[in-house]
């Protein structure tokens, strides 16, 4: 919200009009069908050469008129549904989310200064609503301050996100489940592409092409790095995870698994999202241990390995040692007006 906020005085400081009303109609020209305008509910026709599809899951101009596709990843990322809820805050908030694994699906904590955010993501074949918010709140820590609420979603990307004159950015483009927080991050990106990409004299494929790729590619790297962390689990104590275990995946993924468990190698491509560290974290976590290592390690004495290894550390040590406190970090420099 304070981000949205943000952007908005952000904007409006930089020339842009806010014109407040709902989307009641989207028309089109006859010949190329590009978006010609937006008639607003009061009547209201908002023209443009270039439109945003900011409308959330509606997708209300990239696929309600474009209808431009949508890619279905939910066999990969079977989880359909999540249950929001905030409560009080008990104690003094540790500096990171918390993501538990559940029976058919994971919870989130998420402390922040004032309150903390509570919520389960799941599979509704495998667990009703109402069980799932029973799940929720039995494991949640102090008093929850609002009523659990339901959110459906379809995990999966648009087609094209650059289609004819209209680019979708966030939930309109695509949705990958919260696991690994990444949809703020993916319209960051989107932003910073159109900026870079920006059709200021008119629209060329070139770019309409280029944006799409590069907006695939980004969508790809990250659905295989959730996929992974449900994929190589060694849970089977429930349906859903026994589905996770032994569902297919994409050949990109297998190949990186492949890459990983035969020999210990994990490579970056591009400007993608997660590093090799995240991917060995992950891969590890779970279990997954390489068959094989690199006969170049061999070349390193056990003591000059510990001596590197014990260098790291003390650096490590040394910089932690001057770093303030979580907590005193946040009130110094982030403290909420909301305290
Ligand atoms: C369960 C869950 C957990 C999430 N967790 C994270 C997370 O941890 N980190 C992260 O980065 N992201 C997370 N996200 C995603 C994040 O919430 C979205 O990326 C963010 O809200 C941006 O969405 P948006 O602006 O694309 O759509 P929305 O926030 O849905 O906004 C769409 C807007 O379009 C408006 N609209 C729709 N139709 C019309 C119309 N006809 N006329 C006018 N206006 C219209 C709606 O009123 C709404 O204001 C999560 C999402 C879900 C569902």
């Amino acid at each position: 919200s304070l981000y949205a906020k943000f952007l908005r005085k952000f904007a409006e400081h930089h020339g842009m009009t806010r014109i407040e009303g709902k989307i009641a109609d989207v028309l089109q020209h006859d010949d190329s069908g590009n978006i010609k305008a937006l008639k607003l509910e009061n009547g209201e026709l908002v023209e443009g050469d270039l439109f945003i599809d900011c409308t959330g899951f509606r997708a209300l101009l990239i696929e309600q008129t474009l209808n431009t596709g949508f890619e279905d990843w939910s066999h990969w990322l079977p989880c359909d549904s999540a249950i929001a809820v905030q409560t009080e805050a008990i104690q003094q908030p540790i500096p990171y989310t918390r993501s538990i694994a559940h029976q058919s699906g994971w919870q989130w904590r998420i402390p922040l200064q004032t309150r903390t955010g509570n919520g389960l993501v799941f599979c509704s074949k495998y667990i009703s609503d109402a069980d799932a918010t029973e799940l929720l709140l039995n494991n949640i820590e102090g008093a929850p301050i609002n009523q659990p609420r339901v959110i459906k979603f379809k995990t999966g990307t648009r087609r094209q996100h650059w289609n004819k004159n209209c680019v979708a950015v966030g939930l309109s483009s695509g949705f990958l489940e919260p696991l690994e927080s990444t949809s703020i991050h993916m319209i960051q990106r989107s932003i910073v592409r159109l900026l870079q990409l920006f059709p200021a004299h008119g629209i060329i494929q070139a770019d309409v092409d280029e944006f799409n790729q590069q907006t695939k590619i980004e969508m790809d790297n990250i659905r295989d790095f959730i996929i992974l962390h449900y994929k190589v689990t060694d849970r089977e104590d429930s349906r859903f995870w026994r589905y996770c275990k032994n569902m297919p995946i994409p050949a990109s993924l297998q190949h990186r698994i492949d890459m990983f468990s035969q020999s210990g190698k994990v490579y970056k491509y591009g400007n993608e999202l997660f590093g090799e560290s995240s991917w060995i974290q992950v891969m590890m976590g779970q279990g997954l241990m390489p068959k094989e290592y690199h006969p170049i390690v061999d070349l390193m004495e056990p003591a000059e390995l510990q001596s590197f290894l014990n260098n790291i550390k003390a650096t490590v040590k040394r910089k932690v040692d001057t770093l303030p406190a979580h907590n005193d970090f946040v009130q110094h420099y982030c403290k909420s007006t909301a305290m």
